[in-house]
């Protein structure tokens, strides 16, 4: 925890707004991201160390996964700031006529960040960068799980920031409660669908808005005509990168019947390749481990057939492949978050699409085949977050696509100027010139009612 409570913190950041307003310019924003860039790059070899001691989590995928994608959003806002927060004309309309429309894209104000253990560091500074660019203040409360990088979000941001700008709120439930009790503009949540419910009601209290970037069961549909070899190769590495505790890694695979028998060995030899060759990301708890084992034992008992990989590493938990699931087993149920793939065969497309229907809107979709009729029909009649087609993943490292999730996936979006855009407000500013309006201001009397009919 910080040395001052999070009200008088909180306090202290809506006297600096209401002061910098007007003079939180596109020049101050892009020196704020500056100093962020700068603490990360000097804090990077304290960022692999925690992440390795928090769960084991290995340097290329730190690099990958945390530092690149933070730096990379960094420096897509340094470079577009000055664009994004330009004012927007718009043209008139006819009641409108003789007057200028423009909207402006200003900051929303105090804006508090709440961040998962399962990417600590890119998930807390991440929607910073963009809070920043929209020339806001912010309270990050990192996650409890990850107390390493916990520690070294609160030495980034100490780093580079005047409390009054920027600081850290560190703890768990207790501290995320305490600061849901607070009026602010925004909160922007990444977490789980069950604690997103909880910071969209403590949200209500105050009419904060909030971008919510929850989770879900992401399925993965294998079509008859979908290259086989580049498939297992893409679901392997959505599914094992940090262990498969990512919101968009394939949670489940829908294969059709005509090429399981040639897929699955291809998957399975890219999983143990993959494992062989390198260490693989820890389970972030021993409850969590636990869970996954638990879910695997139940889904056995009820009658499913769970093939069993080798383990990545010393106390890295050994993927599986599971068939014959059923709808009761809770595996078919909730978001695995772990190396844990149901594979599930299927012959008619419809029928999955309607099975995916039938449950909540996922975070992410993908789809491998070749065929684009099969491509646009699973799109076209399925809704969620976002698509990869012929890919796992990497849909949430463009830039230019809003990153987020939709209803029980999450609300609103994330990256580049979809996440300036969340932390900023749409103001509507129409300026009166020589609008002839007065001409039918009431009373209306004599030839008025002819032109309010036109
Ligand atoms: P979580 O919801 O348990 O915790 C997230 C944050 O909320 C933590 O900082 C935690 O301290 C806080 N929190 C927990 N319980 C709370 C409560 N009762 N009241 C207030 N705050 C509380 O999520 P997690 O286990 O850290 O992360 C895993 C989940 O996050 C998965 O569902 C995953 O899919 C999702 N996720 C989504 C994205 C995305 O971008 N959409 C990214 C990563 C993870």
């Amino acid at each position: 925890m910080m040395s001052r409570t999070v009200g008088t913190l909180f306090e202290a950041q809506r006297r600096l707004v209401a002061e910098r307003r007007l003079s939180f310019d596109p020049a101050a924003r892009k020196d704020a991201l500056e100093a962020l860039r700068r603490a990360i790059l000097a804090h990077e070899g304290q960022i692999i160390a925690a992440l390795a001691q928090d769960f084991g989590k290995p340097e290329a995928e730190v690099l990958l996964t945390e530092i690149l994608p933070v730096l990379s959003e960094i420096r897509l806002a340094q470079r577009r700031v000055k664009a994004w927060a330009r004012d927007r004309r718009v043209g008139v309309t006819l009641t409108t006529m003789g007057t200028s429309a423009r909207i402006r894209r200003e900051p929303r104000g105090v804006c508090l960040i709440i961040a998962p253990w399962n990417y600590p560091l890119n998930l807390a500074l991440g929607p910073l960068v963009s809070c920043l660019a929209a020339g806001n203040s912010a309270i990050v409360k990192p996650s409890e799980l990850t107390p390493a990088t916990s520690a070294v979000i609160a030495k980034i941001i100490a780093s580079a920031f005047d409390p009054d700008l920027v600081a850290v709120a560190e703890g768990g439930v207790e501290t995320s409660t305490e600061l849901l009790a607070l009026p602010f503009d925004h909160i922007f949540f990444t977490g789980s669908p069950e604690v997103g419910r909880i910071v969209m009601t403590a949200a209500a209290k105050h009419l904060s808005t909030v971008t919510l970037e929850l989770g879900g069961k992401s399925p993965v549909i294998v079509g008859p005509g979908a290259d086989l070899a580049k498939a297992a190769e893409w679901i392997t590495f959505g599914k094992l990168t940090n262990a498969g505790q990512t919101c968009i890694a394939p949670d489940h695979l829908f294969v059709h019947e005509d090429i399981r028998d040639a897929f699955l060995p291809l998957l399975r030899a890219r999983i143990a390749r993959v494992i062989d060759k390198g260490p693989m990301a820890g389970i972030i708890s021993p409850r969590h481990a636990g869970r996954l084992e638990t879910l695997l034992r139940e889904a056995e008992a009820a009658g499913a057939k769970v093939t069993r990989e080798r383990t990545g590493g010393e106390g890295s938990f050994a993927p599986a492949l599971v068939s014959a699931i059923t709808p009761e087993m809770r595996l078919d149920q909730e978001e695995i978050f772990g190396p844990i793939l149901p594979v599930i065969p299927f012959r008619d497309l419809s029928a999955v699409l309607a099975r995916i229907n039938a449950r909540p809107k996922p975070l992410a979709l993908y789809v491998f085949e070749k065929d684009q009729a099969f491509i646009d029909q699973a799109i076209g009649s399925t809704s969620s977050g976002g698509v990869g087609v012929n890919l796992t993943v990497l849909h949430y490292s463009h830039e230019g696509l809003p990153f987020g999730g939709v209803n029980h996936s999450g609300h609103g979006a994330a990256h580049g100027e979809w996440g300036f855009l969340a932390f900023s407000h749409q103001r509507a500013i129409l300026q009166n010139r020589f609008s002839p309006l007065g001409m039918i201001f009431p009373p209306w009397t004599g030839g008025k009612l002819r032109l309010i009919r036109l």
